[in-house]
């Protein structure tokens, strides 16, 4: 779109070689920066997506998950305000925790275990929405929430520890497919361009958009139904292992998204099979070995 942007990351659970491809634009600047510490930037908008996002990551150091986004949101907010910028939240279908309500609207207010293993990311995003929302009725700023579901797509970090990045990983390699549990908790997984124009059109809404907007793919799926779909998808050999269910694992998640298709006059496009197509095909061009595991719990 021709804009200048500045890409802040502290490389927890990244690397540069992400963006390297990036670097010799004249409109793209890199700075290696962790957002729990202030920042000083002349922006027109800010979007914040710092915090590790997989349980494996988010969990190895709890008290900075927490950090990242209480004390990292305040830092954002403070410099939007000081430059009248816009700024937007990643926030997350975590904040609806192991939900009673189904599917999950924006107006649920979620069912969240606060002293549980999730609590630093869940009570830690659930907190940034408290701090946007009060920036927003106290001092007017723009602001945009976005609680973003299951996502995934090409050059997402094959050592994430997500799902879908696992179980390609696995089937590609021929290794075991580790379900979780039964196999029977649901996700609804959406494909990472339908989310970034999800992101782009909220950035772009009215300001009266200042209330959280659930972004995701309303196709519900068990995670058993996505390994069975990777390995016909992958041609693997590779077998089904159960494994103890993570403290907290929500049994099932899927959006709502009738608030985004009225404000925003988005849904996604990308169906399942499609999308993990696509993310096996380029799973198969990359060399994992080329990839830094983000932490040893992966
Ligand atoms: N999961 C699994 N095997 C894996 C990784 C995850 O069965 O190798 C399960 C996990 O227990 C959860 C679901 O897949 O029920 C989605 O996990 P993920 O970490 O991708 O995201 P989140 O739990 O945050 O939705």
């Amino acid at each position: 779109m021709g804009h200048d942007v500045i890409c802040v990351d502290n490389f927890f659970t990244s690397q540069k070689s992400n963006v390297t491809h990036l670097l010799d634009r004249s409109n793209f600047e890199l700075i290696r920066h962790d957002i729990v510490h202030p920042i000083w930037l002349e922006v027109d908008e800010i979007y914040n997506l710092a915090c590790p996002a997989a349980p494996g990551h988010y969990q190895y150091n709890p008290i900075k998950t927490m950090k990242t986004s209480v004390v990292g949101s305040m830092n954002l907010l403070g410099m939007a305000r000081r430059c009248g910028a816009k700024v937007f939240q990643a926030s997350t279908s975590e904040v609806y925790g192991d939900p009673e309500v189904h599917p999950q609207p924006e107006s649920y207010r979620g069912c969240v275990n606060p002293i549980g293993v999730r609590a630093c990311y869940d009570e830690g995003k659930r907190a940034a929405e408290t701090l946007f929302m009060d920036y927003h009725r106290m001092h007017k700023m723009r602001i945009r929430i976005c609680r973003i579901f299951n996502t995934y797509g090409p050059r997402m970090h094959p050592f994430d520890g997500r799902v879908v990045s696992n179980f390609i990983r696995q089937a590609l390699s021929g290794q075991d497919i580790t379900i979780f549990g039964d196999g029977s908790q649901t996700r609804s997984f959406c494909y990472r361009d339908d989310l970034v124009e999800g992101f782009i059109r909220l950035m772009a809404a009215p300001d009266e958009v200042s209330f959280p907007v659930n972004i995701g793919n309303p196709g519900e799926y068990t995670i058993k139904q996505l390994a069975e779909l990777t390995i016909e998808l992958t041609g693997s050999p590779s077998k089904l292992v159960y494994r103890p269910l993570p403290a907290d694992d929500p049994t099932r998640r899927r959006p709502d998204i009738t608030l985004a298709k009225q404000h925003l006059s988005w849904e996604p496009t990308v169906p399942l099979r499609e999308g993990l197509q696509k993310t096996i095909d380029w799973f198969r061009t990359i060399d994992p070995e080329q990839y830094r595991p983000p932490t040893p719990n992966f």
